[in-house]
């Protein structure tokens, strides 16, 4: 897995998209040349990085394993209900006889450091010395001997950590959304607390349901993974008259199917974002009335659609009425102000510099990475900076004649356009893209890793040097 991430990175680097940010995502990629294309791309990089393989030490970490001597209180339960319905939502018995995974459950993942400091002493007293993130946002503690559960349990349950229903359907997985990101367009941990309140309040069964994962995203990008939610919600915002309010696409239909393959959930209706609990309520009723015993969520909506495809749409649909809003309705879940859609820079999107000074003073940065990487023995990093250093020059140029720079590979190819065949520049090699491209082709060597740093100073310095004669000569 890690060389061929590493090779992903490198196809992902040169061939996808830097300028428009919403589209700096590798599925775009994929979709745009084919999976196939993509991993011919990954192939025909994978001589140029160091590892072939990374053999992963298992035995690196060592498991603790909870010796019999141990003692354990022997109190009954807190709330004696609530640990039935831990034991059976949150409890199961591990492949090791005698021992039980404990999975905890935690809102979106959140935990204050105090309560992580308590929760990690509870972890040392009960369980094995390591904790394992889910996938759901929460914890899965292992090797806890059958006779240290209630006592586990009453602890946990001190901190809020006992809550039954772990990966149901009141055990909601969303991104933080407007919370931190900036390219959130509604609040998508505001909602998730919303419906995890209501369901336990109205559906309180529902912590036993792991047929139905409900997964939300503060917008499309899906790090909440709406996609593969049977029931989904990205973030967006409604136009209505003059007025904009928080709102939320809603999909159906995604998740793991019982025979472990996946679906992609499907889009069904834009709803304003104070509407989605309603929505929730009339999805989990008819399902209630109208689902065959024990039928999968997914094929129950398949069932449906299959009968009429604009079954789900038609009866969501008086949600998204808009000429019955209140004020209410446009203030976000967890504000008290009035909503404004403000979409910045996301924390998980490539960032473009277009001023062409900042582009060269950059250059000299990755250069001197590439020289510390190569005096440390590290020659495929060092080749890999000087491979980002080229790229990092040509684009200072380019930009600097307002040609617009999305990928790398336009990024070469483009110079050899305007700059090599143009005759204003010229390189070692026949052209641009066979100077920068043949660190693809070759073994990370001390020699190659050589030139190549020596070839890119050399680049760079004629780079300097145009960029000085334009400006002497353009100002
Ligand atoms: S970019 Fe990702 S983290 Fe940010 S709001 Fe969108 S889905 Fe959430």
């Amino acid at each position: 897995m890690i060389p061929l991430i590493e090779t992903v990175i490198r196809v992902f680097d040169r061939h996808g998209e830097r300028s428009k940010r919403h589209k700096a995502r590798l599925k775009y990629l994929v979709n745009g040349i084919g999976f196939e294309a993509f991993m011919n791309l990954v192939e025909g990089e994978k001589k140029a990085i160091k590892c072939k393989s990374f053999i992963v030490d298992r035995e690196a970490v060592e498991t603790t394993i909870p010796g019999p001597e141990r003692a354990y209180p022997t109190t009954a339960p807190s709330d004696p209900q609530k640990y039935e319905n831990w034991l059976k939502t949150n409890v199961f018995e591990q492949k090791q006889k005698g021992f039980y995974g404990v999975n905890v459950k935690q809102f979106l993942g959140d935990m204050p450091t105090d309560t992580a400091r308590e929760f990690a002493a509870i972890v040392q007293k009960y369980a094995s010395d390591d904790i394992r993130i889910t996938v759901n946002q929460g914890w899965l503690l292992k090797f806890v001997r059958k006779e240290a559960l209630t006592g586990l349990f009453n602890e946990l349950d001190k901190l809020g950590l006992a809550d039954p229903g772990f990966d149901s359907t009141v055990d909601i997985t969303a991104c933080p959304g407007t919370d931190t990101c900036n390219l959130a367009i509604s609040s998508s941990t505001g909602i998730s607390g919303e419906l995890e309140r209501m369901m336990k309040e109205e559906f309180p069964d529902l912590i036993f349901n792991k047929n139905i994962k409900i997964k939300i995203s503060g917008c499309m990008n899906a790090c909440g993974q709406h996609t593969i939610a049977n029931i989904g919600f990205h973030g967006m915002s409604i136009k209505n008259g003059n007025y904009v309010l928080p709102a939320m696409q809603l999909l159906l239909g995604g998740g793991i199917e019982p025979d472990g393959s996946g679906s992609i959930a499907d889009k069904i209706v834009k709803l304003p974002t104070k509407k989605c609990p309603d929505a929730v309520r009339l999805i989990l009723a008819d399902y209630d009335e109208f689902a065959f015993e024990g039928e999968y969520f997914n094929d129950y909506y398949r069932r449906q659609i299959a009968a009429d495809k604009t079954y789900f749409y038609k009866k969501l649909k008086p949600l998204a009425e808009l000429s019955t809003l209140t004020e209410l309705d446009y203030i976000d879940w967890g504000h008290t102000e009035k909503y404004v859609t403000e979409v910045g820079v996301g924390e998980c999107a490539g960032v473009m510099l277009d001023l062409v000074g900042t582009l060269i003073n950059e250059t000299e940065d990755k250069l001197k990475w590439a020289k510390r990487a190569y005096d440390k023995g590290a020659f495929a990093d060092s080749i890999y900076q000087s491979y980002t250093t080229f790229i990092c020059g040509a684009k200072a140029l380019l930009t600097s004649e307002n040609i617009n720079c999305n990928t790398h590979i336009g990024i070469i190819k483009d110079f050899d356009t305007h700059f090599i065949a143009k005759g204003a520049l010229q390189v070692n090699g026949a052209s641009f893209e066979s100077l920068v491209l043949k660190m693809s082709e070759q073994e990370p060597t001390q020699e190659f890793a050589k030139v190549y740093l020596e070839e890119v100073v050399d680049f760079l310095a004629k780079v300097r040097a145009y960029r000085a004669q334009k400006l002497l000569v353009n100002g």
